[in-house]
């Protein structure tokens, strides 16, 4: 199994699950496969396909996606093919001679093919080792993208009742699950269920004001990249490519009220990386296979969850650093709304209207946004720092002296009679001529309009600041109301100040963060556009994507090791036995002229010198980050000081120094240890608080210790 993972797609090693599943499927056992965007599910069943005599058959439903994947097959020496309405007779008549010659391994099929009598035909006269049903939630009515053509999977079935089945899908629910199994005949399946975590990619909230000037900035920050852009109408998708175009960005609009050939054209200069920004509506997405993307930007809310975690889904399938951005306003909820009051049915309706709530409770949420992602999607999350999100990854808040706002808060809740919510409490201060506000003379009250200044946006981060800091309540009853809380009267009361976090929106600039940073080789980057370039050009010569070519990682580490002789060009990520033989004169001489011209040498692979045939892996190269850290605690170093030493972030120091501890737990920290005074302090408050989690300890001590600082202190406790 390793030995082709190597020789045919380049890789040394599986991604979590790929082996047991492929182990699986060798045995000739029935397999489902569950697992997210990126995971790396093709691997599944193309390998397995290579492994096995005779043909494996793939069912595919979009057609667009085929030729990719052909292509990439092919590119990696693999025979493969497929049939589809995008060829003459004559192309499919040599496909099916190819197939019956038993020349062939893999042969992609559209489901409606299925249907044709003389089609059967063909396939009964072919060696079938293996069936595979891509985006097989496609066979459910309840599945969000149900086709019918799906149905005659049954049929293929019946015709090949000793060959296995493997049915792959990004998203299933128990129900469209039960289906598939059901509807495949195949209830004696393994389920592999793999985790909905896409721990490469960075997700931040952004608050939505001078949104434009904030969208320039990661462009910068990603300039020449691949990035999708979601909008919320067509015409705003329109309008915002044409203001990146005069602002010096090249992009263009992809919706669906544009032609079938101006949506492939476009879709397929962004493919082969002829655009590199698409500014798009929902509409944009399925059917695209890009594998580095490395930037997805919600300018609107998204309508569902699920929504968003699938267009940002679409970032980084290469599992390289990526980053989802969205840009969050209350306010645009009511784009939203108004096409949710449309909906007739009431059920359908109120659970519109719940999803979207889901949908705000993200864009405000102070906590962990992949564990609430997570979460969404029923999956339980040890981890209460993600590392990689903003609230995880910024830096502890900032707290400021809120006292003025916040007891203007404070009285319009009170003055109101606590009867309302965050929304008409926010509307009373900023002066809002509102019917109901109106109606309930509200508008005569001292407090009506007194925060007219405050943008309506950092308002509600206040009241919700408030809510956090317990000065106010939620009352839950039909619709959920606001309270002032005891804390709240008497400081109300004794005009004691109250100090608040600064509200995100007064952090405008944004700094992309990027997820697992320090995984990422620190390469020659003008090497590595130029070995872009050069991809591009073969790429353009053999008229594929150039991702099919070399992906990002690969390049990256060619720009980084530098190799200088075909046998290490072999070890690079991503090089099989094909690629090495087709490219890699040609990219090891443009290796050659840079390292020359910039007197480098070659690095040599770790691992190698103790074990030859084991290639350094992300593993050990990780490994060997987390030695460099555990040497200088050797010397007694202070997080501080490593951090310093290794150009890290103290938070990276800080999750290798958990790491090394958990795994070698008689490693001396005791230098770690913080003074006396500190730590009781400290030990005081993980007493005080219930649930023992780090937020709550830090709101305990009010932002005196930074999170670091409670990680290192909770080691000792
Ligand atoms: P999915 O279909 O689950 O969305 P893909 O099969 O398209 O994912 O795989 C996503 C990317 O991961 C592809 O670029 C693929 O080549 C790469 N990949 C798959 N398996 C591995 C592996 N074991 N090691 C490295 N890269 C892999
Ligand atoms: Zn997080």
């Amino acid at each position: 199994m390793h030995e082709t993972l190597k020789t045919y797609f380049g890789y040394d090693e599986f991604r979590p699950l790929q082996k047991e599943i492929i182990l699986n499927i060798l045995e000739k056992k029935n397999t489902l496969v569950l697992m997210p965007t990126g995971g790396g599910k093709s691997l599944c069943f193309q390998l397995p396909a290579l492994m096995f005599e005779g043909l494996t058959l793939v069912i595919s439903p979009l057609i667009a996606l085929m030729k990719d994947q052909v292509d990439t097959l092919r590119a990696n020496g693999i025979n493969a093919a497929y049939l589809n309405s995008s060829l003459d007779q004559a192309e499919i008549e040599d496909i099916q001679a190819e197939a019956r010659s038993g020349a062939l391994k893999i042969l992609y099929i559209a489901p409606e093919r299925l249907a044709r009598v003389e089609f059967q035909l063909f396939l009964r006269s072919l060696r079938v080792s293996l069936l595979a049903i891509d985006e097989a939630h496609c066979i459910s009515e309840w599945g969000h993208d149900f086709r019918p053509e799906y149905r005659n999977l049954k049929e293929l079935k019946r015709s090949f009742p000793n060959v296995p089945v493997v049915a792959l899908t990004a998203t299933a629910t128990m129900r469209v699950r039960k289906d598939i199994l059901a509807e495949l005949d195949m209830p004696d399946a393994f389920v592999f269920l793999s985790s909905h975590n896409r721990p490469n990619l960075h997700y931040t909230v952004k608050p939505k004001l001078q949104s434009f000037g904030q969208l320039i900035e990661l462009l910068k920050a990603h300039k020449g990249e691949s990035i999708i852009i979601y909008c919320f109408s067509r015409k705003d998708t329109e309008s915002l490519a044409v203001d990146l175009n005069k602002a010096g960005f090249t992009s263009a609009a992809y919706h669906a009220g544009l032609s079938a050939d101006v949506r492939s054209r476009t879709q397929e200069r962004f493919i082969r990386d002829q655009v590199s920004i698409i500014v798009a509506t929902i509409a944009f997405g399925m059917g695209i296979d890009k594998p580095d993307v490395r930037l997805v930007v919600h300018m609107d809310l998204p309508k569902t969850v699920e929504g968003y975690y699938q267009e940002t889904g679409r970032a980084g399938r290469d599992s390289l650093p990526s980053d989802c951005v969205l840009f969050y306003s209350y306010g645009d909820k009511r784009k939203q709304d108004f096409f949710i009051q449309q909906i007739d049915d009431d059920r359908e309706r109120a659970l519109a209207e719940k999803k979207l709530s889901q949908v705000i409770e993200y864009g405000e949420l102070r906590s962990c946004r992949r564990k609430f992602l997570l979460e969404y999607f029923g999956e339980p999350v040890e981890l209460e720092n993600c590392g990689t999100c903003d609230n995880c990854s910024s830096e502890p808040e900032e707290i400021h002296d809120a006292t003025e706002v916040a007891q203007k808060i404070l009285s319009a809740v009170l003055r109101t009679g606590e009867r309302f919510g965050l929304a008409y409490i926010c509307d009373v201060l900023r002066g809002s001529k509102q019917k109901k506000i109106l109606e309930n003379h509200h508008d005569q009250l001292s407090v009506y309009g007194v925060a007219k200044d405050v943008p309506m946006n950092r308002l509600r981060e206040y009241v919700d600041l408030l809510l956090v800091k317990k000065y106010l309540v939620k009352q839950m009853g039909e619709f959920p109301t606001i309270g002032v809380s005891t804390i709240g009267k008497i400081s109300l009361r004794d005009r004691t100040p109250i100090l608040l976090p600064k509200p995100k929106s007064f952090a405008l600039t944004i700094q992309p963060k990027k997820g697992a940073n320090e995984n990422v080789l620190p390469y020659e980057s003008a090497l590595f556009e130029q070995l872009r370039a050069l991809r591009r050009s073969i790429a353009e010569e053999q008229n594929v994507p150039p991702f099919v070519i070399f992906g990002d990682k690969t390049l990256q580490e060619i720009a980084y090791y530098l190799p200088r002789s075909l046998s290490s060009f072999g070890k690079i990520f991503g090089v099989g036995e094909r690629k090495l033989k087709q490219f890699g004169t040609q990219f090891l001489l443009l290796v050659q002229v840079y390292a020359k011209a910039h007197n480098l040498a070659e690095r040599t692979q770790e691992v190698d010198v103790d074990a030859p045939h084991v290639r350094t892996s992300s593993v050990s190269r990780e490994s060997s980050t987390f030695q460099k850290t555990k040497e200088l605690l050797e010397k007694k170093f202070d997080i501080e000081q490593i951090a310093k030493e290794r150009m890290l972030n103290k938070s990276t120091v800080v999750q290798h120094v958990l790491k090394l501890v958990e795994e070698d737990p008689d490693l001396d920290v005791m230098h770690l240890k913080p003074p006396a005074k500190q730590f009781i302090e400290i030990e005081k408050a993980f007493q005080a608080s219930p649930t023992k989690l780090l937020t709550a300890v830090f709101n305990i001590l009010e932002g005196k210790y930074t999170y670091e600082e409670l990680r290192i202190a909770r080691l000792f406790l």
